[in-house]
């Protein structure tokens, strides 16, 4: 059994940025749960399927298989055998991704790999659901937030840097709708586990965000 860190929180609470730092530093491996659900996501928009076609995510999901590979330590998500890693970062595929992950036929086809990863190594796995669901036994689990407005500038600045054109307010308005779908589901809705660690990054630099949750970690 690996030793398991697990990392959820909503949107934009810089979960990827801090879990790539923390497992660079504790030699373990970072696992982008969100990337799988992605994965799916695009597979979904090349069928046509539309973000309103709640009742297609499960038929249209069979044939999508996902797995995941290591590059120089960095996570490649494959769709049958495609590395898309470079096709799912875009908001279309963010939004898609929001609203088939609600779906259970979604989420029992990456519970398996989720699982398994863990089992066999070391590992920092971020998500929504990995301290309440996929790993309820994690070694160490923090739930990272951050306020919407701090989230959503965040996102802004991030996307500008890239020279995508962007509106604060409508990003805004969309992590609303992620935190608000991602909260309410009937299936593993987000939530802070039990016996997680509250991060509040808002007020905090990166360096110190890492530095808290590293000093939770005694392997
Ligand atoms: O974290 P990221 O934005 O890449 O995730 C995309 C979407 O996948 C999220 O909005 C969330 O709805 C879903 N997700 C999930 N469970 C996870 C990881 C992501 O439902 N463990």
């Amino acid at each position: 059994m690996g030793f398991n860190v697990a990392i959820d929180g909503p949107a934009g609470a810089g979960k990827s940025t801090i879990a790539k730092l923390v497992a660079k530093e504790m030699n373990f491996i970072y696992v982008d749960t969100g990337a799988m659900y992605r994965a799916i996501a695009l597979h979904l928009l090349r069928k046509g399927v539309q973000i309103t076609d709640t009742d297609r995510f499960a038929i249209d999901c069979q044939d999508a298989d996902v797995t995941i590979r290591y590059e120089d330590g960095v996570q490649q998500v494959l769709l049958n055998d495609e590395n898309v890693s470079g096709m799912i970062r875009t908001e279309e595929v963010g939004n898609m991704a929001s609203a088939s992950s609600v779906d259970g036929t979604v989420r029992a086809k990456l519970l398996d790999l989720q699982r398994n990863l863990a089992k066999e190594k070391d590992v920092v796995m971020d998500g929504r659901d990995i301290g309440t669901n996929i790993l309820p036994n994690a070694d160490v689990k923090v739930y990272l937030t951050a306020t919407v407005e701090e989230r959503a500038n965040r996102r802004f600045k991030e996307l500008s840097e890239k020279g995508v054109a962007c509106d604060l307010e409508k990003i805004k308005a969309d992590i609303k709708e992620r935190d608000e779908r991602d909260m309410n589901r009937e299936i593993a809705p987000l939530k802070q586990a039990e016996d997680a660690v509250y991060i509040d990054s808002s007020d905090m630099s990166i360096e110190e965000v890492k530095n808290a949750i590293c000093a939770l970690i005694h392997k």
